[in-house]
């Protein structure tokens, strides 16, 4: 199959610092542009990067030189990979989708748009058909969910299906890469636990039911969700109590868990065979051991145990960078280009 040639928007961010990893190995795309801010715009991604490199191992040698471009569509590409801080992305990866590109988004600007996807592919990959609604012609914007939302519905999904989530209660620890670089303070951050990360205990009580509905509607179960930075470098830990319609055992919660693989037959190559790893020790997840669990794209989950308020309880870990992040938006063109979005 000849690649298909991708523009990272923001890539010289934390995400899109990861999204140039990524893409830099991939099988099925490739970099053909690098774009960033005015401040970054005609520097030599090497440069740009420069002092804030943050992904795994070096920058790809064949990204390294390329001159970093301003975010405008004329670059001619099919698709492009939107690590854009929110604000910009939304007007930005718009005007992309109306020159005709099929944009995959981290931004949080057009995740709640009715037609516009919010899409992790293990759980709704038909929602993926709205993006013709759009009205861009071959263009448009898929988006993923906030990084710890696809760590929750990833765990949620086989139990909605089983036995009807009704109420979910969610406590999140969430790493430092999450606010991007150079993000919190040193001084706020080291030893420390802030109980407020503004604007996302709404996305993770509101994102889940677009995400776990029928396309039209949003589920109807209800989450409370209490979000806290925590010291931690990689990888959200989220406390969750879920109550269900039917009720069910902790052993059955773990068996949905763990032989959830509805992407088994479709050979994306970014999805793991099982999303969820159910670990049988009682003091994990942690995020030192488990971030990096399938290339950061499964989440690892444990402590299923009763719970005296709800039905269940258990914690779960996702990598915030890759599997909340820059391999979503993978996975989402990976399950474009499957769907015939690209051809
Ligand atoms: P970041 O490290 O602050 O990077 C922001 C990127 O946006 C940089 O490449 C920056 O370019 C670019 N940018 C900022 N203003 C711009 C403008 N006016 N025009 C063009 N480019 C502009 O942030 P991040 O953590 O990588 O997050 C990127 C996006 O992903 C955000 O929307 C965030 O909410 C979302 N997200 C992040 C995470 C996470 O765990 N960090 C997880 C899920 C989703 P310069 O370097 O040139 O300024």
């Amino acid at each position: 199959m000849k690649k298909i040639k991708a523009a990272v928007l923001g890539a010289t961010g934390i995400v899109g610092q990861r999204l140039v990893g990524i893409l830099a190995a991939h099988p099925w795309f490739e970099i053909e542009a690098l774009c960033a801010s005015a401040e970054s715009a005609g520097l030599r991604y090497a440069e740009a990067v420069r002092g804030r490199w943050r992904a795994p191992g070096d920058i790809p040698p064949g990204a390294a030189g390329m001159v970093v471009q301003p975010c405008l569509p004329d670059i001619g590409v099919r698709l492009a990979f939107s690590a854009l801080e929110a604000g910009p992305a939304g007007p930005i990866e718009e005007s992309f989708a109306r020159a005709g590109c099929l944009v995959c988004t981290n931004a949080r600007d057009h995740r709640m748009s009715a037609d516009v996807p919010l899409l992790v592919p293990e759980v709704n990959a038909d929602h993926i058909e709205s993006v013709r609604r759009q009205g861009y012609g071959s263009g448009g914007i898929i988006a993923n969910p906030n990084c710890a939302t696809a760590g929750l519905v990833l765990a949620l999904a086989p139990l909605h299906k089983a036995f009807g989530v009704r109420r979910v209660f969610v406590a999140t620890m969430q790493a430092l890469s999450g606010a991007g670089y150079p993000g919190v303070p040193a001084l706020d951050a080291v030893g420390n636990i802030i109980p407020l990360i503004p604007g996302e205990e709404e996305k993770i009580e509101s994102e889940p039911l677009k995400i776990l509905g029928d396309g039209t509607r949003p589920a109807g179960f209800r989450v409370s969700a209490s979000c806290h930075r925590a010291a931690s470098l990689e990888g959200h830990l989220l406390s969750a109590a879920v109550e269900f319609e039917r009720g069910a055992s902790c052993q059955a919660v773990a068996a949905a868990m763990s032989s959830f693989a509805p992407l088994r037959d479709l050979g994306l190559p970014g999805a793991p065979a099982f999303p969820l790893f159910v670990h049988p020790d009682g003091d994990r997840p942690q995020p030192c051991r488990d971030a990096g669990r399938g290339d950061g794209m499964t989440v690892t989950v444990g402590r299923i145990r009763p719970d005296r308020l709800f039905d269940c309880r258990f914690t779960a870990l996702v990598n915030n960078l890759v599997r909340g992040a820059a391999g979503a938006a993978v996975l989402n063109a990976e399950l474009a280009v499957r769907r015939g979005y690209l051809s």
